[in-house]
């Protein structure tokens, strides 16, 4: 199975500095993504289509919304849902990222609606989830990861393709910080996760990739990939520059 690397381009760039990037990244890869890689990036909803355009000359690049609502239209100021970013060429959707959770203020009902709606309307959902320092400190690793994660996979459609549903492992006090969580916080995070994911998803649980995500940079990309139950990368501030994501995903 293909590892993942994500790029999460949170509230940065127009459409100018999203298809410059592109382009850049493009000539870094040779228009080709190493085989053992799936790539996706998540731009701001407003450079969704510009992205999309730009990402045709990487043969296989795929494009995802940092978020979605779970509804399809309707009286809902502000939000986008589902059908309108696939209209945009997204394939994919991140639902439940720490910034949603912490700054906006999103609850885990709410990330397990878009979640289930998400895929339901046919958008492949990387689901992030991850403890703070204080709960860290507290001794609760477990039983938040344990938490957020049957919250989030609460309602899944049915018959569901394991593929289509990847966690990310994003602890909080490691993201945008520099702080890189060990490799033994990594490996015993993912396989906390790994045992829940198989009471939820069953006996095809390895289908199903766990991510970690957090001050990934060019220096500890490939050892983190080597971890065990480790699917994969989700990437904030290194994805934005196309040099120090291209040695990332080549990692
Ligand atoms: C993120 O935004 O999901 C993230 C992991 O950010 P950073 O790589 O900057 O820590």
């Amino acid at each position: 199975m293909q590892q993942i690397i994500a790029a999460n381009w949170k509230m940065f760039k127009n459409a100018t500095e999203a298809r410059s990037m592109i382009s850049e990244l493009s000539k870094e890869l040779n228009g080709k993504i190493p085989e053992n890689r799936k790539v996706i990036i998540f731009p701001p909803f407003t450079v969704l289509e510009a992205s999309f355009e730009a990402g045709k000359e990487i043969d296989g690049l795929c494009i995802g919304a940092q978020d979605v609502f779970p509804a399809q239209e309707g009286a809902y100021t502000g939000e986008i849902s589902p059908q309108m970013v696939k209209d945009c060429g997204a394939t994919w959707a991140l639902t439940g990222h720490s910034e949603r959770r912490h700054v906006i203020g999103e609850s885990d009902t709410l990330v397990a609606q878009k979640t289930s709606f998400a895929l339901a309307s046919g958008l492949d959902v990387i689901v992030c989830i991850g403890e703070t320092l204080e709960q860290r400190e507290a001794g609760e690793l477990y039983d938040v990861l344990a938490r957020q994660l049957h919250a989030a996979l609460v309602k899944l459609p049915t018959p569901l393709n394991p593929e289509c549903i990847v966690i990310a492992y994003e602890p909080v006090w490691a993201i945008g910080t520099g702080k890189t969580a060990s490799t033994y916080d990594i490996i015993e995070a993912h396989a906390i996760i790994r045992e829940h994911l198989k009471n939820i998803i069953g006996v095809s649980v390895f289908e199903t990739r766990i991510l970690y995500g957090g001050s990934v940079k060019p220096e500890n990309a490939s050892e983190i990939l080597s971890l065990d139950n480790v699917d994969g990368l989700l990437v904030g501030g290194a994805s934005l520059k196309a040099d120090s994501f291209a040695k990332i995903l080549l990692a």
